[in-house]
Protein backbone atom coordinates (compact mmCIF):
# COMPACT_ATOMS: atom_id res chain seq x y z
CA UNK A 1 0.00 0.00 0.00
CA UNK A 2 1.35 3.51 -0.91
CA UNK A 3 2.18 5.76 1.87
CA UNK A 4 -0.28 8.58 3.00
CA UNK A 5 2.10 11.61 2.63
CA UNK A 6 4.08 10.35 0.16
CA UNK A 7 5.88 13.47 -1.55
CA UNK A 8 3.96 15.82 0.63
CA UNK A 9 6.21 18.28 2.60
CA UNK A 10 5.48 19.45 6.22
CA UNK A 11 6.23 22.33 8.36
CA UNK A 12 5.88 21.27 11.91
CA UNK A 13 5.84 23.55 14.64
CA UNK A 14 5.97 23.09 18.66
CA UNK A 15 8.35 19.87 19.38
CA UNK A 16 9.64 20.68 22.64
CA UNK A 17 10.37 16.65 23.64
CA UNK A 18 9.45 13.43 23.10
CA UNK A 19 6.12 13.86 24.65
CA UNK A 20 4.79 16.48 22.99
CA UNK A 21 1.93 15.74 20.61
CA UNK A 22 3.50 17.60 17.68
CA UNK A 23 6.46 14.68 18.26
CA UNK A 24 3.93 11.99 17.67
CA UNK A 25 2.22 14.13 14.89
CA UNK A 26 5.96 13.72 13.21
CA UNK A 27 6.87 10.36 13.76
CA UNK A 28 3.25 9.11 11.91
CA UNK A 29 4.08 12.22 9.39
CA UNK A 30 7.33 10.40 8.67
CA UNK A 31 5.97 6.82 8.89
CA UNK A 32 3.90 7.93 6.02
CA UNK A 33 6.23 8.85 4.06
CA UNK A 34 6.22 13.22 4.41
CA UNK A 35 9.50 15.33 4.17
CA UNK A 36 9.58 17.18 7.45
CA UNK A 37 10.58 20.76 8.74
CA UNK A 38 10.76 21.78 12.25
CA UNK A 39 10.77 24.79 14.20
CA UNK A 40 11.81 24.84 18.06
CA UNK A 41 11.21 28.26 20.02
CA UNK A 42 14.78 29.69 21.10
CA UNK A 43 18.05 28.08 22.11
CA UNK A 44 17.22 26.43 25.43
CA UNK A 45 15.68 23.85 23.00
CA UNK A 46 17.41 23.52 20.10
CA UNK A 47 19.95 20.73 20.75
CA UNK A 48 17.03 18.53 21.57
CA UNK A 49 15.24 19.53 18.91
CA UNK A 50 17.90 18.56 16.85
CA UNK A 51 18.49 15.19 18.65
CA UNK A 52 14.76 14.44 18.17
CA UNK A 53 14.49 15.34 14.64
CA UNK A 54 17.44 13.37 13.83
CA UNK A 55 16.05 10.16 15.31
CA UNK A 56 13.73 10.93 12.54
CA UNK A 57 15.95 11.68 10.13
CA UNK A 58 14.93 15.28 9.74
CA UNK A 59 17.77 17.26 8.71
CA UNK A 60 15.61 20.67 8.35
CA UNK A 61 15.58 21.99 11.71
CA UNK A 62 14.94 26.22 12.63
CA UNK A 63 14.11 28.42 15.30
CA UNK A 64 10.73 30.07 15.58
CA UNK A 65 9.62 32.30 18.23
CA UNK A 66 5.82 32.41 16.66
CA UNK A 67 5.09 35.89 19.00
CA UNK A 68 8.13 37.55 16.97
CA UNK A 69 6.45 38.61 13.21
CA UNK A 70 10.14 38.64 12.60
CA UNK A 71 10.68 35.02 12.95
CA UNK A 72 7.64 34.09 11.48
CA UNK A 73 8.93 36.13 8.38
CA UNK A 74 12.30 34.83 8.44
CA UNK A 75 10.91 31.50 8.69
CA UNK A 76 8.55 31.85 5.59
CA UNK A 77 12.18 33.64 3.59
CA UNK A 78 14.07 30.56 4.27
CA UNK A 79 11.75 28.40 2.93
CA UNK A 80 10.81 30.73 0.12
CA UNK A 81 14.16 30.54 -0.68
CA UNK A 82 14.73 26.59 -1.00
CA UNK A 83 11.64 26.82 -3.45
CA UNK A 84 9.67 23.67 -2.36
CA UNK A 85 6.17 23.49 -1.84
CA UNK A 86 4.77 23.50 1.53
CA UNK A 87 1.81 21.00 1.74
CA UNK A 88 1.03 20.88 4.98
CA UNK A 89 1.09 22.85 8.57
CA UNK A 90 1.20 21.55 12.25
CA UNK A 91 0.67 24.34 14.65
CA UNK A 92 0.84 22.50 17.79
CA UNK A 93 2.04 25.59 19.80
CA UNK A 94 0.44 27.17 23.20
CA UNK A 95 1.38 29.12 26.44
CA UNK A 96 -0.20 31.18 29.17
CA UNK A 97 1.42 32.06 32.46
CA UNK A 98 1.41 29.58 35.24
CA UNK A 99 -0.33 31.51 37.74
CA UNK A 100 -3.18 31.88 35.25
CA UNK A 101 -3.95 28.25 35.23
CA UNK A 102 -4.20 28.00 38.70
CA UNK A 103 -5.76 30.82 40.65
CA UNK A 104 -9.99 31.99 39.49
CA UNK A 105 -10.20 33.01 35.86
CA UNK A 106 -11.55 36.36 37.24
CA UNK A 107 -8.06 36.92 38.64
CA UNK A 108 -6.71 37.15 34.73
CA UNK A 109 -4.67 40.01 34.45
CA UNK A 110 -4.88 41.53 31.58
CA UNK A 111 -0.98 41.14 30.51
CA UNK A 112 -1.51 37.43 30.96
CA UNK A 113 -4.18 37.46 29.06
CA UNK A 114 -3.35 38.86 25.57
CA UNK A 115 0.21 36.82 26.94
CA UNK A 116 -2.10 33.27 26.03
CA UNK A 117 -3.80 34.47 23.32
CA UNK A 118 -0.69 35.69 21.30
CA UNK A 119 1.11 32.70 21.01
CA UNK A 120 -1.84 30.21 21.67
CA UNK A 121 -3.86 31.80 18.66
CA UNK A 122 -2.75 34.90 16.97
CA UNK A 123 -0.15 32.76 15.92
CA UNK A 124 -2.53 30.55 14.03
CA UNK A 125 -3.21 33.58 11.77
CA UNK A 126 0.29 34.60 11.70
CA UNK A 127 1.95 31.73 10.49
CA UNK A 128 -1.03 30.90 8.01
CA UNK A 129 -0.54 34.15 6.11
CA UNK A 130 3.37 34.35 6.04
CA UNK A 131 3.28 30.81 5.09
CA UNK A 132 -0.16 30.30 3.02
CA UNK A 133 1.07 31.77 -0.18
CA UNK A 134 4.16 29.17 -0.39
CA UNK A 135 1.44 26.31 -0.50
CA UNK A 136 1.12 26.42 -4.32
CA UNK A 137 0.00 23.27 -4.20
CA UNK A 138 -3.17 23.60 -1.83
CA UNK A 139 -2.70 21.69 1.58
CA UNK A 140 -3.83 21.31 5.17
CA UNK A 141 -3.09 23.51 8.40
CA UNK A 142 -3.72 22.09 11.04
CA UNK A 143 -3.88 23.04 14.75
CA UNK A 144 -4.37 21.55 18.58
CA UNK A 145 -6.70 22.18 20.50
CA UNK A 146 -8.85 21.24 24.08
CA UNK A 147 -12.59 20.59 25.27
CA UNK A 148 -11.79 23.88 27.36
CA UNK A 149 -12.89 26.07 24.38
CA UNK A 150 -16.40 25.34 24.68
CA UNK A 151 -16.27 23.82 28.10
CA UNK A 152 -15.48 25.21 31.90
CA UNK A 153 -12.56 22.54 32.91
CA UNK A 154 -11.30 23.80 36.32
CA UNK A 155 -7.95 25.47 35.92
CA UNK A 156 -7.71 25.64 32.32
CA UNK A 157 -9.09 29.16 32.29
CA UNK A 158 -7.15 31.87 29.99
CA UNK A 159 -6.54 28.93 28.08
CA UNK A 160 -9.97 28.18 27.46
CA UNK A 161 -10.49 31.58 26.12
CA UNK A 162 -7.19 31.13 23.73
CA UNK A 163 -8.87 27.98 22.48
CA UNK A 164 -12.21 29.28 21.69
CA UNK A 165 -10.51 32.08 20.06
CA UNK A 166 -8.29 29.51 18.42
CA UNK A 167 -11.43 27.59 17.18
CA UNK A 168 -12.72 30.50 15.40
CA UNK A 169 -9.59 31.50 13.91
CA UNK A 170 -9.83 27.90 12.20
CA UNK A 171 -13.13 28.81 11.06
CA UNK A 172 -12.15 31.99 9.53
CA UNK A 173 -8.89 30.91 8.04
CA UNK A 174 -10.90 27.56 6.06
CA UNK A 175 -13.15 30.41 4.83
CA UNK A 176 -10.17 32.85 3.50
CA UNK A 177 -8.21 30.16 2.50
CA UNK A 178 -10.45 27.76 0.89
CA UNK A 179 -10.01 29.48 -2.68
CA UNK A 180 -6.38 28.31 -2.40
CA UNK A 181 -7.44 24.66 -1.86
CA UNK A 182 -5.93 25.07 1.66
CA UNK A 183 -8.29 23.85 4.10
CA UNK A 184 -7.82 24.69 7.58
CA UNK A 185 -8.70 22.10 10.90
CA UNK A 186 -8.07 21.70 14.48
CA UNK A 187 -8.17 18.50 16.46
CA UNK A 188 -9.15 18.78 20.25
CA UNK A 189 -7.20 16.33 21.77
CA UNK A 190 -8.05 14.57 25.27
CA UNK A 191 -6.05 15.57 28.34
CA UNK A 192 -2.43 13.94 27.60
CA UNK A 193 0.39 14.51 30.10
CA UNK A 194 3.03 17.15 28.30
CA UNK A 195 5.45 19.80 29.23
CA UNK A 196 2.24 21.87 28.75
CA UNK A 197 -0.16 20.09 30.44
CA UNK A 198 1.82 19.88 33.60
CA UNK A 199 1.70 23.43 34.06
CA UNK A 200 -2.20 22.61 34.61
CA UNK A 201 -3.21 22.86 38.52
CA UNK A 202 -4.72 19.17 39.07
CA UNK A 203 -4.23 17.90 35.71
CA UNK A 204 -4.16 14.30 36.98
CA UNK A 205 -7.73 14.85 38.20
CA UNK A 206 -8.95 15.49 34.62
CA UNK A 207 -6.80 12.92 33.59
CA UNK A 208 -8.32 10.42 35.64
CA UNK A 209 -11.83 11.43 35.39
CA UNK A 210 -11.79 11.15 31.62
CA UNK A 211 -10.38 8.01 31.92
CA UNK A 212 -13.10 6.71 34.15
CA UNK A 213 -16.10 8.54 32.55
CA UNK A 214 -15.22 8.46 28.57
CA UNK A 215 -16.86 6.08 26.33
CA UNK A 216 -13.85 4.37 25.52
CA UNK A 217 -13.04 4.24 28.96
CA UNK A 218 -9.18 5.47 28.52
CA UNK A 219 -6.83 8.28 28.01
CA UNK A 220 -6.10 9.15 24.53
CA UNK A 221 -2.78 7.84 23.21
CA UNK A 222 -0.48 10.62 21.06
CA UNK A 223 -0.54 8.20 18.51
CA UNK A 224 -4.18 8.38 17.86
CA UNK A 225 -4.14 12.46 17.23
CA UNK A 226 -1.31 11.40 15.35
CA UNK A 227 -3.16 9.17 12.85
CA UNK A 228 -5.98 11.93 13.05
CA UNK A 229 -3.19 14.17 11.58
CA UNK A 230 -2.46 12.21 9.00
CA UNK A 231 -5.62 11.78 7.82
CA UNK A 232 -6.50 15.46 7.84
CA UNK A 233 -2.90 16.19 5.82
CA UNK A 234 -3.46 13.61 2.89
CA UNK A 235 -5.89 13.58 0.53
CA UNK A 236 -8.20 11.39 2.64
CA UNK A 237 -9.28 14.85 4.39
CA UNK A 238 -9.55 16.22 1.15
CA UNK A 239 -13.21 17.68 1.49
CA UNK A 240 -13.08 18.86 5.28
CA UNK A 241 -12.23 22.09 6.78
CA UNK A 242 -13.04 24.64 9.36
CA UNK A 243 -13.63 21.69 11.30
CA UNK A 244 -12.53 20.68 15.26
CA UNK A 245 -12.45 16.91 15.20
CA UNK A 246 -12.44 15.61 18.79
CA UNK A 247 -9.82 12.78 19.19
CA UNK A 248 -10.49 12.33 23.09
CA UNK A 249 -11.78 8.81 23.71
CA UNK A 250 -15.45 10.13 23.24
CA UNK A 251 -15.22 12.30 25.98
CA UNK A 252 -16.91 15.34 24.63
CA UNK A 253 -19.96 13.82 24.40
CA UNK A 254 -20.61 12.95 28.12
CA UNK A 255 -23.15 15.12 30.03
CA UNK A 256 -22.48 13.47 33.47
P1 LIG B 1 4.35 20.76 24.58
O1 LIG B 1 5.12 19.57 24.25
O2 LIG B 1 4.79 21.57 25.75
O3 LIG B 1 4.19 21.66 23.28
C1 LIG B 1 3.92 23.04 23.32
C2 LIG B 1 4.87 23.69 22.38
O4 LIG B 1 4.58 25.09 22.23
C3 LIG B 1 6.33 23.59 22.83
O5 LIG B 1 7.11 23.09 21.77
C4 LIG B 1 6.68 25.03 23.14
O6 LIG B 1 8.04 25.32 22.97
C5 LIG B 1 5.85 25.71 22.09
N1 LIG B 1 5.80 27.16 22.27
C6 LIG B 1 5.34 27.86 23.33
N2 LIG B 1 5.50 29.18 23.10
C7 LIG B 1 6.06 29.31 21.86
C8 LIG B 1 6.46 30.40 21.07
N3 LIG B 1 6.32 31.68 21.49
N4 LIG B 1 7.00 30.16 19.84
C9 LIG B 1 7.16 28.90 19.40
N5 LIG B 1 6.81 27.81 20.12
C10 LIG B 1 6.25 28.02 21.34
O7 LIG B 1 2.82 20.37 24.95
P2 LIG B 1 1.66 19.69 24.08
O8 LIG B 1 0.68 19.22 25.07
O9 LIG B 1 2.23 18.77 23.07
O10 LIG B 1 1.01 20.96 23.37
C11 LIG B 1 0.88 21.07 21.95
C12 LIG B 1 -0.49 21.64 21.62
O11 LIG B 1 -1.49 20.67 21.96
C13 LIG B 1 -0.86 22.91 22.38
O12 LIG B 1 -1.58 23.78 21.54
C14 LIG B 1 -1.77 22.37 23.47
O13 LIG B 1 -2.65 23.35 23.97
C15 LIG B 1 -2.51 21.32 22.68
N6 LIG B 1 -3.23 20.33 23.45
C16 LIG B 1 -2.62 19.65 24.44
C17 LIG B 1 -3.35 18.72 25.18
C18 LIG B 1 -2.71 17.99 26.31
O14 LIG B 1 -3.44 17.48 27.19
N7 LIG B 1 -1.39 17.87 26.36
C19 LIG B 1 -4.70 18.48 24.90
C20 LIG B 1 -5.30 19.19 23.87
C21 LIG B 1 -4.55 20.12 23.15
P3 LIG B 1 8.97 25.46 24.32
O15 LIG B 1 8.87 24.18 25.05
O16 LIG B 1 10.30 25.78 23.75
O17 LIG B 1 8.36 26.60 25.09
Amino acid sequence: MSKLLEGKTALILGVANKWSLAYAIAQAFRREGADLILTYQGERQEQSVKQLAADLSVTRVVPCDVSQDAEVDRLAEMLRSEGDPIDAIVHSIAFANREDLSRPFVQTSREGYLLAQNVSSYSLVAVSRAIAPLMSKGGSILTLSYLGAVRVLPNYNVMGVAKAALESAVRYLAYDLGPSNIRVNAISAGPVKTASARGIADFNTILNHVAARSPLRRNTDPAEVADAAVFLASDLGRGVTGNVLYVDSGFQIMGL
